[in-house]
């Protein structure tokens, strides 16, 4: 496994791959991984014949006052996992190599990017879109891998590529979770043993919506009512959005039609953690 810090070398390694005709797999990461990532790293394995992990805790992507110094940084097992996984090449560079002195270009899509996410974090998609698109440009994928666990992120970056027709296809992966429930997160690690057991009551409210969806509940209103009824007064204090939306334009639904999928989006704030879940639900004819 080549573990590779400089844009110019990385992109050197991608036209190579490119010209002896190999098929390249991106999987962009902030590092910290756990089983989230290593899935999207098999799936692009088994499909690619090059699989490149970004590691990136991209300062863009953080507002002020949020956890950009503690986020988790453990590149040595970070590493070791990669290289279990077959992973080819582990890109990984400083901030300084991303954005030198005089960096001004933003990449940003419009109207998606100021609802659920965005509102709750300004300028956070603009860091998401902006690095992404360079990461695009450096790394040189026929295939790049994201996880359905920030279904907005993947919305936005689904925009994006056909907007400025990146000539890729974004992979979708579905959302991976603790044996109890939890979305896996490199968040996670904040949590203390209350503030794990609190966190579970984001994925009891997308169960619950789930189960009403599929005894037949139409109205957004009521499946946002019967998730509410399941979090505790505190639980609810707590909750930074439920929405119930168009999963690729972020729109509200107020009533859901057979065999058009929606998107059940959840964030809350768990101590000093924010922390955010989703399903895909659909009605049945
Ligand atoms: P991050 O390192 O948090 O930026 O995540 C990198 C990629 O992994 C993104 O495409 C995420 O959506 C994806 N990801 C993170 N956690 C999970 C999870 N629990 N299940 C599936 N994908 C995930």
């Amino acid at each position: 496994m080549d573990v590779l810090t400089g844009i110019g070398d990385m992109q050197v390694r991608a036209e190579q791959d490119r010209l002896a005709g190999k098929n390249i797999g991106v999987v962009p990461t902030m590092g910290a991984l756990h089983e989230g990532h290593m899935n999207l790293v098999r799936a692009a394995r088994s499909a690619c014949d090059v699989v490149t992990v970004t590691i990136f805790v991209n300062p863009k992507q953080f507002g002020p006052g949020e956890d950009f110094n503690s986020y988790p940084r453990v590149l040595e097992r970070d590493l070791s996992a990669c290289e279990a996984e077959g992973v080819d090449i582990v890109f990984a560079p400083e901030a300084g190599e991303m954005y030198p002195e005089g960096f001004s270009t933003k990449v940003a899509v419009a109207g998606l990017t100021a609802v659920l996410e965005g509102a709750a974090r300004p300028g956070h998609f603009d860091g998401v879109t902006t690095v992404v698109a360079k990461l695009f440009a450096i790394t040189k994928p026929h295939r790049a891998y994201f996880g359905q666990k920030d279904a907005q992120q993947v919305a936005v970056i689904k925009r994006m590529v056909r907007d400025m027709n990146f000539d890729l296809e974004i992979v979708v992966c579905p959302i991976i979770r603790e044996p109890d429930g939890l979305a896996m997160s490199s968040r996670n690690v904040y949590l203390s043993s209350d503030e794990r057991r609190e966190a579970l009551a984001l994925f009891r409210a997308l169960k619950k919506a789930e189960e009403l969806v599929a005894s037949g509940t139409r109205k957004s209103a009521d499946i946002l009512e019967g998730m509410k009824q399941t979090l505790t007064d505190t639980e609810i204090r707590k909750r930074d959005y439920i929405a119930i939306v168009n999963p690729a334009t972020m729109e509200p639904v107020e009533t859901l039609e057979p065999d058009q999928p929606v998107l059940v989006a959840v964030a809350a704030r768990v101590g000093g953690t924010r922390l955010i879940d989703n399903t895909i639900v659909t009605l049945a004819e």
